[in-house]
């Protein structure tokens, strides 16, 4: 396959220096343990595959995104007792991103997107914080939660259950356990009303909740179902990325 010309890792100096990129696209995952089945780098698969179909959709639009290599580690404090759970830990995570920011920044280029994988990642906080040291317009989306999960699985789960088993039967076939191998990924709930109902948070100590790591039962995954939805996430943020690449950091509200 030719280099992509909106994948940096792919592309080369010759193509990039008579680009004006518009949008650079992050996308940041985790190296944690998926249930028995699915692979450790499960987080970074999905992010980075989801980041370069959008960016296709946007490129073959006209608009000049770029999608640069994916951040492996995830927070993981409450994974730290699993095996080569890999944590990094959420100021050093500010530090990796003000140094991506200043150097795009440094660059000429005015617009980022965090594409976040891992729902141990919260990069809201550090983007408030950044405002004010990088001139740069940083947002961020969970692909996640960019179509609704129930609308293509029976029962989505949020740890290696039926929606990330789909995907990845989709993306890698390959490296996957078949699923009479997986355990049932179900997940014990907090004692304290308010935290198991979710109006109050907490995070919570993996070990303690999963026996297998996963949360969420792999049991019905399909590749198709996988395939779909991530042809769903894509177009969305494809769109988004479309709108993104034309609009003026100082004139962001209508
Ligand atoms: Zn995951």
């Amino acid at each position: 396959m030719p280099p992509r010309p909106y994948v940096l890792a792919e592309t080369n100096w010759k193509a990039v220096k008579d680009t004006s990129f518009e949008v650079a696209i992050l996308p940041w995952g985790a190296t944690e343990p998926h249930n028995y089945h699915l692979p450790y780098a499960t987080d970074n698969y999905e992010t980075r595959a989801l980041a370069e179909r959008a960016a296709e959709i946007a490129w073959n639009k006209g608009s000049k995104v770029v999608v640069l290599p994916t951040v492996p580690f995830g927070v993981n404090t409450g994974q730290l007792d699993l095996k080569l759970a890999i944590n990094m830990n959420p100021s050093t995570q500010a530090a990796v991103l003000y140094d991506i920011a200043s150097a795009l920044a440094g660059q000429g280029l005015r617009k980022l997107l965090i594409l976040n994988g891992h729902g141990g990642n919260d990069f809201r906080q550090m983007i408030r914080e950044l405002q004010t040291r990088v001139d740069l317009f940083i947002c961020t989306i969970n692909w996640w939660t960019c179509v609704k999960g129930a609308d293509y699985f029976d029962e989505p789960g949020d740890h290696a259950g039926e929606m990330e088993t789909s995907i990845m039967m989709s993306l890698e076939p390959d490296l996957l356990l078949p699923l009479s191998e997986a355990g049932a990924g179900k997940a014990r709930k907090f004692r304290v009303a308010g935290l198991r109902d979710g109006w109050a948070w907490a995070p919570r100590q993996w070990s303690k909740v999963t026996a297998d790591t996963g949360t969420g039962n792999p049991a019905v995954s399909t590749p198709e179902k996988g395939e779909k939805f991530m042809k769903a996430v894509a177009e969305r943020i494809g769109g988004f990325l479309v709108e993104l690449a034309v609009a003026d950091p100082k004139q962001m509200y209508e």
